[in-house]
């Protein structure tokens, strides 16, 4: 595919889209777009995530008995499939796209390869491995556990409201479904500003900021207190009446899920003419600014409210560079103030 037809390329060999990225239509009116907006809201990710929820359910979440004890059997064979799941997707998609570049550059925001630029920031100099030994050695280890506490608490029947079946509430169920992302987007956007104030930032979300040019690898490479708050996001199932098929759906939204801000290309192609939409570039813009978009992709424009949305345009660049300006000036002010001493 032609990715000059969708996009520019800078003297760098940056990429990045002509479009701007929007927030959802009917925060704009834009009813006619609603269309396309649900076919993408369903297609490919979301139905995919329902997918292996299911199939988890199917085949590896043990029954009910069984989970009302809690015990490392079921817990590591939970771990085994989420590490398994996690390496063939994640590693399918550095494989193709990072190790055999089958697409080379093309779509690629940063034309560089983090696996051609050693840094100290990372364990034995390589984000490659230092993403892949925390996401495997700290991150799912974190996840799993998180899925355990609530599927024994299923078991056991131990929610603020009481799990729901689905034969009697599925009206609900479904509807819960389709807002899993609306919950996921405010979850992620709360915490994540939280953990850019400057003490936090300093402590814990550097770590996942070390990928400035991030590749699959990253998306789960965090501090373990980042891990906590951000698979946190599955205990809202607690406080919600849910069922435990939509907690795993919300689960599989945020493990596999991870994998998209951190892709690095805007579509993948997966054959000649089908390219897949990555939904990467937000969060793309988040790791090269740090401070714009924490939030996702403006499902519920957090972002936008708060002044930190970056679409990509040549006016949210300047904006975002006027923001930095007075924040600086600020620092600068306070700085210089004399104290009382003086
Ligand atoms: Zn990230
Ligand atoms: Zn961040």
């Amino acid at each position: 595919m032609d990715d000059q037809s969708y996009g520019k390329r800078d003297k760098r060999g940056n990429w990045a889209p002509n479009a701007p990225l929007m927030i959802a239509p009917f925060w704009r009116g834009k009813w006619n777009e609603m269309g396309a907006f649900v076919k993408d809201y369903v297609w490919p990710w979301n139905a995919f995530h329902m997918a292996t929820a299911l199939l988890y359910w199917a085949f590896i979440v043990p029954d009910v008995e069984t989970m009302k004890t809690m015990s490392w059997d079921w817990a590591l064979y939970l771990f085994a499939a989420n590490a398994i799941g996690i390496f063939a997707l994640y590693g399918a998609i550095e494989l193709f796209f990072y190790a055999k570049r089958k697409q080379e550059t093309r779509f690629k925001y940063n034309a560089k390869f983090p696996s051609e630029h050693p840094s100290d920031v990372f364990w034995f100099k390589s984000q490659n491995l230092d993403n892949f030994l925390r996401s495997f050695f700290i991150g799912i280890p974190i996840w799993t556990a998180v899925e355990v506490v609530m599927l024994w608490s299923f078991a056991n029947g131990y929610h603020v409201f009481g799990w729901l079946d689905v034969q009697d509430n599925w009206i609900w169920l479904v509807a819960l479904t389709f807002l899993v992302p609306a919950i996921h987007e405010i979850h992620f956007f709360c915490i994540h500003r939280l953990i850019h104030t400057p003490f936090l930032y300093k402590w814990i979300h550097s770590v996942h900021h070390n990928s400035i040019n991030p590749s699959p690898w990253s998306s789960l490479s965090m501090h373990p207190i980042e891990h906590l708050l951000y698979f946190g996001e599955i205990f809202w199932h607690f406080v919600i009446p849910s069922n435990p098929i939509v907690m795993m759906f919300n689960s599989h939204a945020v493990g596999y899920g991870a994998l998209n801000g951190h892709i690095g290309f805007d579509k993948l192609e997966i054959t000649e003419n089908t390219p897949v939409e990555s939904h990467a570039y937000a969060h793309y813009l988040h790791h090269k600014y740090f401070e714009v978009n924490y939030g996702a992709d403006g499902l519920v424009p957090l972002d936008k409210w708060f002044g930190y949305w970056h679409d990509g345009s040549k006016e949210a660049d300047e904006k975002m560079k006027a923001r930095f300006r007075a924040k600086k000036e600020k620092i600068k002010k306070k700085q210089s103030a004399p104290t009382p001493a003086e």
